[in-house]
């Protein structure tokens, strides 16, 4: 159920709704939008009676909900939800790109590709410290230590760090070093995770599953919502099918399935979409012409030695024109990507 403010309802009759719903025994969530102020109802078993609201002064109408995902859906929010990360905003006019390699694998090469990928004008910074493998005797990661380094990252380039949580343990330290949250497409199922993650601050990255169909990766965001954070950016990265040609199949419908049925910010995947580097252009394109907010692209200085998923990282230099590209594509989808250069001291 939805409960629609009239235009300028006063912040005593807001509060009055909510408490209302709070007596009921249930959880009420603020949706501001552009022209009004929304009150979503969650945590009800059977349907919630309009007429329990619609008395109240300020209220304009109470609406069901037809979707089971609810806080996620446009039917809910109209508005494109745009999620600031400390200044820099994902799923506004700009478009996100987010590069680094899939695994933090020392100080020095964190910190030779972040010096490298600022000077591109690349914003946000990606590195695994807790790499959850397909198989126990692949790197797993260099854990707390490439949290430390991340940390260290952060203070000298000023870039945003997008990082992976794994588990609830490890949580607030990740949180530490973190600007977003990343759960991996093995975990977009992890309940406890989902909720531990409802109860922080920090924007989330969630990664479609292997295997998971849209509807249950709104599900998943929707978990994070519902316990109050409302910083969610969703991730396209490919799932699986048939198909063995590529690592997974970029599912580049989702992007404007997505759109329609939610305001959440998506961005798109390729290098885990494909699974191989000289793919990773021509589907960074395709996602931005399909209407994705941005792009996560794996980057290392020397692919052939990286420690995990080398093969379907860039080159600095293959991604440098990758980005002129995507800097080209932008105004026809009327959007914008301002790669200003920021030398590094
Ligand atoms: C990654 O981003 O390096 C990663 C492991 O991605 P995914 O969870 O989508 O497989
Ligand atoms: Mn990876």
């Amino acid at each position: 159920m939805l409960i629609v403010m009239k235009l300028d309802a006063p912040r005593p009759d807001i509060e009055r709704v909510k408490n209302k719903i709070k007596q009921l025994g249930y959880l009420p969530h603020e949706i501001p939008g552009d022209h009004r102020m929304a009150i979503g109802i969650t945590g009800n078993k059977g349907k919630v009676d309009p007429e329990l609201f619609l008395n109240l002064p300020g209220v304009l109408e109470a609406i069901p909900i037809s979707k089971p995902f609810k806080l996620v859906s446009r039917e809910v929010k109209p508005d494109n939800s745009v999620v600031d990360v400390d200044g820099e905003e994902i799923g506004g006019k700009e478009l996100t790109v987010i590069a680094g390699p899939c695994s933090v694998e020392s100080r020095q090469q964190i910190m030779d590709i972040a010096g490298t990928l600022k000077e591109m004008g690349v914003k946000f910074l990606r590195g695994g410290a807790y790499k959850p493998r397909t198989s126990p005797y692949s790197f797993q990661g260099y854990k707390e230590e490439a949290l430390q380094y991340l940390k260290d990252v952060r203070q000298t380039t000023g870039l945003k760090i997008v990082t992976e949580v794994k588990d609830t343990e490890t949580l607030p330290m990740v949180a530490e070093c973190a600007d977003v949250l990343q759960v991996g497409a093995r975990n977009m199922q992890n309940y406890s995770l989902l909720e531990a993650l409802g109860a922080v601050q920090k924007p989330i990255l969630l990664k479609r599953g292997l295997s998971a169909t849209i509807e249950e990766l709104l599900m998943a965001a929707e978990y994070i919502l519902n316990g109050g954070n409302y910083n969610v950016i969703l991730c396209e990265r490919g799932i699986r099918t048939f198909e063995t040609a590529t690592r997974n199949t970029l599912d580049l419908n989702a992007i404007p399935i997505i759109k329609k049925l939610s305001h959440l910010p998506i961005i798109v995947d390729p290098s885990h979409g494909i699974g191989v580097w000289d793919g990773v252009s021509a589907m960074s394109m395709a996602a931005i012409a399909a209407g994705a907010d941005g792009v996560i692209i794996e980057a290392h200085q020397d692919p052939a030695m990286a420690l995990s998923d080398g093969y379907q990282s860039l080159k600095p230099s293959k991604l440098k024109v990758l980005l002129e590209k995507i800097e080209q594509l932008a105004p026809i989808m009327n959007r914008t990507l301002s790669l200003t250069s920021v030398p590094v001291k």
